[in-house]
């Protein structure tokens, strides 16, 4: 029989108190949404573990790949079930290791089951002597070639080495809907990203100004979208002509408040959208200072008139480290794609940098852009985006 397994740390929903069951429920989903192509027998939750059975170790790297990706996982291992006693454990750990070439180790027990008559602590040395005496290696606690994990789970012993590092957070389901506003920029993508680790269904709308600025922002977002569906296999995406609104907006308002009007029919058109679909949240890739339009001063002005909470997980991080998120997540080479944004595509010279919340309210008065909205909506259109497409 294959004894095969990997065995599967959640992160924060170990915090999770009566409804941890639910929490674990949409993890394994996820889990098995991403495993669909890979080969296995089942998966099982057994005491704060997660275990798929019954897995092909040479697919590995595959397991790795798909594991990586399910928001919630802290850590997994490719493990070997054996017996519960010292021999087997031993005669586990020596086949598994008898071909890799290290030279320092170190043993690294968790025993759940206490029925067992060794400590972890205990198993640490036994295996960690019969490997110094088998091959001559050297121990060493803080920086070892080889880590050797042993798990003492309900009456087995399960043994490996090969570890899989996720992104920790929350399985994807858990934190209701939320709409995210994404441009093809850097930021939009990694926000996104950051609230779908927290457990969040995110969903998407982009404003074009086709026919413009050229469909390549439209192109480039669903590229986006296909990387990010690597993370939450389903989502959709709104697609909003935002041009007549500008075009309004460029004929009555001054040009250095085009872009914060801009911002303002975007957060509105977000806003009536969402409470449409029964979202109760948006998110933006605002970042505090970056650009002009993003003073605080700006970010109050142009969310002004919306009363839905704004994510805003950006607000307070770097450029590097937005870049760094970007790069490992996989946006970053699609994002920097030249393209025309709807809002960069028109703004002028000199945007205001704070702009005063009084003159905009008024001006927003006389020029009522609410009264489009309706229309634009019946324009808006949805496209469902799967990484299995
Ligand atoms: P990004 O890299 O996400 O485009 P940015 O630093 O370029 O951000 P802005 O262009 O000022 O910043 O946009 C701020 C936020 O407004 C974006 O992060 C995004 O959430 C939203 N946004 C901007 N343009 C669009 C668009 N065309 N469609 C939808 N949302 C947008
Ligand atoms: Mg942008």
């Amino acid at each position: 029989m294959n004894n095969q397994c990997i065995l599967i740390h959640y992160h924060e929903i170990s915090l999770k108190g009566d409804n941890r069951s639910w929490f674990e429920k949409h993890f394994v989903e996820n889990i098995k949404a991403q495993l669909h192509s890979l080969p296995y027998k089942k998966i099982k939750v057994l005491a704060a573990r997660i275990f798929i059975i019954g897995i092909d170790r040479d697919c590995y790297e595959e397991y790795e790949k798909c594991l990586k990706n399910v928001m919630g996982l802290k850590n997994a291992y490719v493990m070997s079930r054996s017996d519960l006693n010292v021999d087997a454990i031993n005669s586990e750990v020596q086949s598994q290791i008898k071909d890799l070439s290290f030279s320092t180790f170190r043993v690294s027990t968790k025993r759940q089951d206490k029925n067992f008559q060794y400590t972890s602590q205990d198993v640490n040395q036994i295996v960690g002597a019969s490997i110094v005496a088998a091959y001559s290696k050297k121990v060493s606690l803080d920086n070892p070639d080889l880590n050797i994990i042993i798990e003492i789970v309900n009456g087995k012993a399960y043994i490996g080495y090969r570890k899989i590092i996720g992104y920790g957070g929350l399985p994807i389901g858990t934190g209701e809907k939320a709409l995210s506003l994404i441009s093809s920029g850097i930021d939009s993508p990694v926000a996104s990203f950051l609230l779908a680790k927290r457990g969040v269904d995110v969903h998407y709308i982009h404003f074009h100004s086709v026919p413009s600025t050229s469909i390549q922002s439209i192109n480039n977002v669903k590229a986006i979208l296909m990387q990010l569906s690597k993370y939450q296999i389903q989502c959709s995406l709104y697609s909003v002509p935002l041009l007549s609104i500008q075009e309004k907006i460029m004929k009555n308002i001054s040009s250095k408040y085009w872009v914060i009007f801009f911002r303002k029919a975007m957060y509105s058109i977000s806003e009536l959208l969402a409470k449409q679909l029964n979202i109760n949240a948006l998110i933006t890739g605002e970042n505090v200072g970056q650009v002009a339009s993003q003073t605080i001063s700006n970010i109050r002005a142009a969310s002004d008139a919306v009363n839905i909470p704004v994510l805003r997980p950006l607000a307070g991080m770097n450029k590097e480290e937005i870049v760094n998120i970007a790069e490992d997540i996989g946006t970053y080479e699609i994002s920097i794609k030249p393209y025309e944004d709807c809002c960069s595509f028109f703004v002028p010279k000199h945007p205001a940098t704070s702009a005063n919340l009084a003159d905009v309210q008024n001006m927003e008065k006389a020029i009522r852009l609410e009264q489009y909205y309706e229309d634009l909506l019946e324009q808006i259109t949805e496209e469902r985006i799967s990484i299995y497409e």
